[in-house]
């Protein structure tokens, strides 16, 4: 991976010309890790940064994150943004909102299974168990890393004890398991749908960037490994990822953004 900032000469020049999509992870892209997932917030220059580019023509901004999509919009309230929440199973574009048709029937199970932790679990200080709707996020971030393979073991023995529990998906993130139903639906099929609908619209051909740090952002990084820039933010580049580039921090993160939105600006002052 290069560094993405000490690349921008060749990367603005990818950029020119044409408009812009603009993918964000939220945790550990737009903002840091924090220990409390609720305490990740936005500062208002931040906000207030995103509120002036999703303004701005030939730019489309989209924020796909594992939260819930609810959670999300509290996050990030800003008019004229794309949400994609639980990793792209819900998602609003423009006024309306939309969820992947067949996670529906799976909430009663995900509730289910949400109770059937709660004893197991408890003894565990620090694992918190989070029901988003359509997945549920078991966060481990507080939790004494000597006790975090038991616990894992306990939850996948539960996984197993059950049919139709076992046939939930569990994926690995940054101090999260993420249980999901079983649909062919991730950040990636979000990116490629979304960019379907981009392209109706489009009236300049179009370039696309995604930002994330976590193991569910790859699936997106793929889609754009072709058509597009991906964007990995990590203080590690030299571990595998499939992004071409990465940034070191959130903090880099808006010193990229705010380059794109100065150089849109100047774009629409000079067509
Ligand atoms: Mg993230």
């Amino acid at each position: 991976m290069k560094h993405l900032l000490a690349s921008w000469g060749k990367v603005k020049g990818g950029l020119k010309g044409r408009s812009v999509n603009l993918f964000l992870d939220y945790d550990g892209t737009l903002t840091r890790i924090v220990r409390n997932p609720a305490e990740a917030k936005l500062s208002p220059k931040r906000q207030k940064l995103l509120r002036e580019m999703t303004r701005l023509p030939g730019l489309k901004i989209a924020v796909i994150s594992g939260r819930s999509l609810r959670n999300l919009r509290k996050l990030v309230p800003i008019p004229g943004l794309i949400y994609a929440g639980n990793h792209g199973l819900e998602f609003k574009l423009g006024r309306g909102t939309a969820i992947y048709p067949e996670v529906l029937s799976w909430k009663p199970l995900l509730r289910k299974l949400a109770r059937k932790l709660e004893r197991p679990l408890r003894p565990f200080k620090g694992i918190w168990v989070e029901n988003k709707g359509v997945t549920l996020s078991i966060h481990y971030r507080c939790l004494l890393s000597r006790r975090i393979e038991t616990a894992r073991k306990i939850l996948m023995a539960i996984l197993r004890s059950r049919q139709d529990f076992s046939k939930l998906i569990v994926r690995k993130g940054k101090k999260v398991w993420e249980i999901q139903p079983p649909v062919p639906w991730d950040k990636g099929h979000m990116v490629i749908w979304l960019l379907a609908q981009a392209e109706e619209l489009a009236v300049t051909p179009s370039f696309s960037i995604y930002i994330g740090d976590d193991r569910t952002d790859e699936d997106a990084f793929k889609v754009l490994k072709q058509k597009g820039l991906g964007i990995k933010v990590t203080r590690h580049p030299s571990k595998a990822s499939v992004a071409a580039y990465y940034l070191r921090s959130p903090h880099e993160v808006f010193i990229f953004l705010k380059r794109v939105k100065d150089l849109r600006e100047r774009k629409a002052r000079n067509p």
